[in-house]
């Protein structure tokens, strides 16, 4: 089980693998995530438990960013502006590990995440286009299943996509 690294009702402003056009050069297939909208400084959680490693790609790509990773998963949570976590420091689902930015590559405040199924530390499906990334709103249809999501809403421009996958409603702002 993982969790959404941002409580409430995050809106998603770019699904998995919108914008191929931007991804082209990087040779991937598209949006290697999803973004969250955030405003600077938003208290980020660990979706799940690992071990973190932080990374500062400075004005470039992911910007400060940090991979949480254990032999199961990874998830990297990018374009930050401050991580409270150490390179090899083990953390846990839930700790508040970073707060979000612009730092990288990006336009504006908002949390881009990347989730990727790992098999004895192995990135799996790592020819699909994404270096392994997957839609991390498949498993959040899970997390709908048994009530332990944190709701998301998307962004007018995002749904399109997103409707390829998923029904209109399965994503509604949670209430209270
Ligand atoms: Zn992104």
């Amino acid at each position: 089980m993982i969790f959404c690294p941002l409580p409430g009702t995050p809106l998603i402003t770019q699904g998995f693998g919108q914008t191929p056009d931007r991804y082209a050069p990087f040779g991937m297939r598209g949006h290697d995530g999803i973004d969250l909208e955030t405003t600077d400084g938003t208290q980020v959680y660990a979706p799940h438990d690992g071990v973190a490693t932080v990374k500062d790609d400075g004005a470039n790509g992911y910007g400060l960013h940090l991979i949480i990773e254990d032999s199961k998963r990874r998830s990297i949570l990018a374009h930050l502006s401050e991580v409270k976590v150490a390179s090899g420091q083990a953390v846990y689902q839930g700790d508040p590990v970073c707060k979000s930015g612009s730092s990288g590559n990006s336009t504006g405040s908002h949390l881009h995440w990347t989730f990727k199924i790992l098999k004895n530390g192995v990135v799996q499906n790592k020819d699909n286009g994404y270096n392994g990334a997957m839609d991390v709103t498949e498993l959040t249809r899970l997390w709908l299943d048994q009530d332990l999501h944190h709701n998301a809403e998307y962004s007018d421009e995002a749904k399109p996509y997103l409707a390829m996958t998923f029904g209109e409603k399965e994503y509604v702002r949670r209430v209270g």
